[in-house]
């Protein structure tokens, strides 16, 4: 007989796992400081909620555990050197990479610039890279920055990156393909295998946005057949500032700094400067140690729980959302059925911005609704949709049916207010 298990979020998260996800314990919300006093928090796919343990996690290496990496002599650096090496260790273990083939940085932006910086000093001068109308910003403007010839991938009618199109567009001038792995407006997810095919067929390689891929879906860049994966910890229910590019090994060994200062040398003179081997060759400067020590705690929290439950507790979520929706003869959807805990949405005769505002003012039940009104960053995709902005309401793992009730009776108090 199994033991009776004391704890009642640990009871709840056991029954969670026996129904494959399908439901989510009350108790786990419960976990989330951020969601106290019933806030209907429907803006994740812009940063996560954060779980005590991740807050307990950060507190304690600002505390208690304190101290710098990599230079102490006393016992206190080395530990906390030791606990930096296996956060390392456990982003790679998350993602099916190896730990030398990981680098912190601030988040998937740097980790882009970082890239588009640094990889076209390994092909030789400038590069191409093929991205596609879905794009965040973030993997737009860096490229433009750094002088990349930019071609653009259409969309399927569905809201997908046409991987037909990519097909016919690559071409052996192309040195990189970069796209995202989850769309964050629409939800769509990437055949990866198929854009790595693709890719390599004509000697690129691909560069995977996974930011809203990583707190949806399990990832396993060996199998995504990816060259570089890039994410930011809060996303994934950990801090801000801290994140993580994934590159393969002897792309990484090829790629010279982009940022010069402590912790990324072998030896300094005036004459000449030689660096360490990666990924502390891109690691400049004294590391965001507290966040790290959160993304590991973060990793630790969404990995007990399991991607696959997750995924499908966001996937029931957004089917019963798009049904609900889709019965509304006022709104309409963006994105394909099956996108991955993300609906983007327009109603007519309302902007976003003031749906977005009536939401969050207090219900009769006195709780509030947060959703996301704005180009999300896309403002490509923005001008491809033929509207200035979307409504977007993104789910996490302690989102619930309640969620969808209040944003249904937040949507039915505007109609009534604009008639
Ligand atoms: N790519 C995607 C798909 C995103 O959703 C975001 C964040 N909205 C980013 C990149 C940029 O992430 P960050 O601002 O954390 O660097």
């Amino acid at each position: 007989m199994t033991p009776e298990l004391e704890n009642p979020t640990e009871r709840a998260l056991s029954r969670w796992e026996n129904e494959g996800g399908a439901t989510l314990p009350a108790a786990l919300r419960d976990q989330f400081p951020g969601l106290a006093g019933g806030w209907h928090y429907l803006d994740t796919a812009a940063t996560a909620q954060k779980p005590q343990a991740v807050i307990d996690a950060t507190v304690r290496a600002m505390g208690a555990d304190y101290a710098t990496v990599h230079r102490g002599v006393y016992a206190r650096s080395a530990n906390m050197t030791v606990a930096y090496e296996a956060a390392r260790e456990r982003v790679a273990r998350f993602i099916g990479g190896q730990a030398d083939e990981v680098v912190f940085v601030r988040g998937a932006t740097e980790a882009i610039n970082l890239v588009a910086h640094s990889y076209p000093r390994v092909v030789g001068s400038g590069g191409r890279v093929l991205l596609s109308v879905l794009e965040h910003h973030s993997n737009i403007v860096p490229w433009q920055l750094a002088g990349w010839q930019v071609d653009v991938c259409p969309l399927t009618e569905d809201g997908r990156i046409d991987l037909d199109a990519a097909e016919r567009m690559l071409t052996s001038e192309h040195t990189m393909v970069a796209f995202a792995h989850v769309s964050n407006v629409l939800g769509s997810v990437l055949d990866a295998p198929r854009a790595a095919e693709l890719a390599h067929r004509v000697g690129a390689k691909l560069l995977l946005d996974g930011c809203q891929a990583v707190p949806r879906l399990p990832v396993d860049v060996a199998a995504l057949n990816c060259d570089f994966y890039v994410f930011s910890g809060h996303k994934l229910y950990g801090p801000t500032g801290i994140g993580a590019l994934w590159a393969r090994h002897d792309l990484l060994a090829a790629m010279p700094p982009w940022q010069g200062g402590g912790s990324m040398i072998d030896k300094v003179t005036f004459a000449q400067t030689t660096y360490a081997p990666a990924p502390t060759r891109f690691e400049a400067g004294t590391p965001a140690i507290v966040e790290v020590m959160g993304l590991h705690a973060a990793i630790d929290y969404v990995s007990g729980l399991g991607l696959a439950a997750i995924h499908a507790h966001e996937a029931a979520l957004v089917g019963q959302l798009r049904r609900e929706l889709a019965a509304r003869n006022d709104i309409t959807l963006f994105g394909p059925e099956d996108s991955a805990g993300i609906v983007s949405f327009a109603m007519d005769g309302v902007h976003p911005h003031d749906l977005g505002t009536i939401l969050d003012e207090e219900g009769p039940d006195g709780t509030s609704v947060a959703i996301r009104a704005g180009h999300h960053c896309a403002q490509p995709l923005m001008a491809h949709l033929g509207v200035a902005a979307t409504a977007r309401a993104s789910f996490g793992l302690y989102s619930d049916e309640s969620d969808i009730a209040a944003l249904l009776r937040g949507i039915e108090r505007t109609r009534r207010i604009f008639g």
